[in-house]
């Protein structure tokens, strides 16, 4: 254990984006003593910034009242904007391509509206059997609502027996299998269960080879992993932005439509006036005409609180670079990996379910324990270190590479060792 912790503190001196951690609040028990936070997955962490960013619009709000919607120098009307380059930079795309708007399942409902358009013989819909729910349910009642049955239209991808990774093989079989019925493929970017990372672009070429259209579920993926959108051809993707973006509880979520469809006004969707072009749009007459690119796909005026909150959290996601992010974080989950191998070399009493290749996981480890798992999980949070359980006996840990350290990751193993 010695070892492991010098080699924490070596990494820890070594590592370029340490100065990143004092840009957030970490929390911290009674005494004052800060938590180790591996929950970032879930909920990240508050930037200090973020009280003043709200505030300034509170005042705004306080002082201009209606007028803030034009006032400079960030109106209102259009402050959503200023979250693009930053978006688009996170997620791998254009600036049209990508918005900040409602929240996940809504833009997942939103664009399954344009991008899900079943005829009689090509109607089915492909997921993960594991998928999250509101992913299951969104989908289930998106195929009801077109008038299928899911236990026909919806194809559910399962691991082989005793396995819990899917392999990317078996996925690009079960689209060719599905090929002619096939019109909507619809996986995460990074597999909330067991932290399995997709292979978005060979998933996106079979799947739109086999005549499919492609829309990727990004909520454990972005500012987890860099990707490249707009260059894998992906129809759409939707994420959330309070997990590894760390913008606050249920804060606005996102949406990318690939540039292809930018101004394909022949597209159906449901459509509101935050969608109509700019130019006429408060003149306030019928005749809905799209905004060029995803805007288009906007329903309502932009939610101006929580997204004041947000260009905080993701300037300083581009200030540090997802490139610099991931690398951060290749290190700080291998040492992670490294830590709970060393202890349980044989896997006696636990076993990591997420994928042992670095190019095929994000941030999160998911550890299966043969017995004595809550056990473990109650001596954790009593020793302050927040993770997730999930039933059966799956603990999720996400050292999050923006405010986690290797020392953190040494104190987990450390609790780990004394199992
Ligand atoms: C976190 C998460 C969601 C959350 O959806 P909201 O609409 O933001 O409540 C949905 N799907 C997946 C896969 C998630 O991980």
């Amino acid at each position: 254990m010695e070892e492991l912790e010098q080699q924490a503190s070596k990494y820890d001196q070594a590592d370029e984006l340490k100065h990143f951690r004092q840009k957030y609040h970490i929390p911290a028990d009674e005494q004052g003593r800060e938590k180790i936070y591996f929950c970032g997955n879930s909920l990240g962490l508050q930037p200090k910034a973020v009280a003043a960013a709200v505030e300034k619009e509170l005042e705004n709000w306080r002082t201009k009242g209606v007028e803030g919607h034009f006032a400079e120098p960030k109106p209102w009307w259009t402050y959503h904007k200023q979250l693009k380059s930053t978006l688009a930079h996170i997620v791998g795309a254009k600036e049209h391509e990508v918005v900040a708007m409602n929240n996940l399942t809504t833009n997942l409902h939103l664009l399954m509206a344009s991008f899900y358009q079943p005829t009689s013989s090509r109607y089915k819909i492909m997921i993960e059997g594991g998928a999250f729910p509101s992913d299951h349910y969104a989908v289930e009642s998106q195929l009801r609502w077109h008038g299928f049955d899911p236990v026909q239209a919806l194809v559910e991808l399962q691991p082989r027996p005793n396995e819990e990774i899917l392999r990317t093989a078996d996925i690009l079989q079960a689209i060719g299998q599905h090929a002619d019925s096939l019109a909507l493929v619809l996986l995460p970017g990074i597999q909330y269960y067991t932290g399995q990372f997709f292979d978005l672009k060979r998933i996106t070429e079979v799947a739109q080879e086999a005549g499919a259209n492609v829309g990727f579920d990004l909520a454990h993926a972005v500012g987890n992993v860099p990707m490249q959108l707009h260059h894998w051809n992906v129809d759409f993707a939707v994420w959330c932005s309070y997990k590894y973006l760390n913008s606050g509880p249920g804060n606005t979520g996102g949406a990318f439509v690939h540039e292809r469809y930018a101004d394909n006004a022949e597209l159906p969707r449901l459509a509101g006036w935050w969608g109509h072009q700019e130019e006429d749009r408060f003149q306030m007459k019928p005749g809905f005409k799209p905004m060029y690119g995803v805007d288009g796909w906007q329903l309502s005026n932009a939610n101006i609180l929580p997204l004041a909150a947000q260009s905080v959290s993701l300037e300083i996601v581009a200030e540090a670079g997802v490139d610099r992010v991931r690398q951060k974080s290749l290190k700080l989950t291998g040492f992670l990996e490294e830590c709970i191998h060393s202890i349980d070399p044989e896997g006696k009493y636990v076993t990591i379910i997420t994928p042992s290749n670095p190019d095929e996981r994000g941030a999160q480890l998911s550890l299966v324990f043969a017995s004595g798992g809550r056990q473990f999980f109650e001596k954790l949070t009593q020793s302050g270190i927040i993770v997730d359980w999930r039933e059966p006996s799956v603990i999720r840990v996400a050292p999050a590479p923006l405010y986690n350290t290797f020392t953190e990751v040494y104190h987990f193993s450390k609790i780990l060792s004394e199992m």
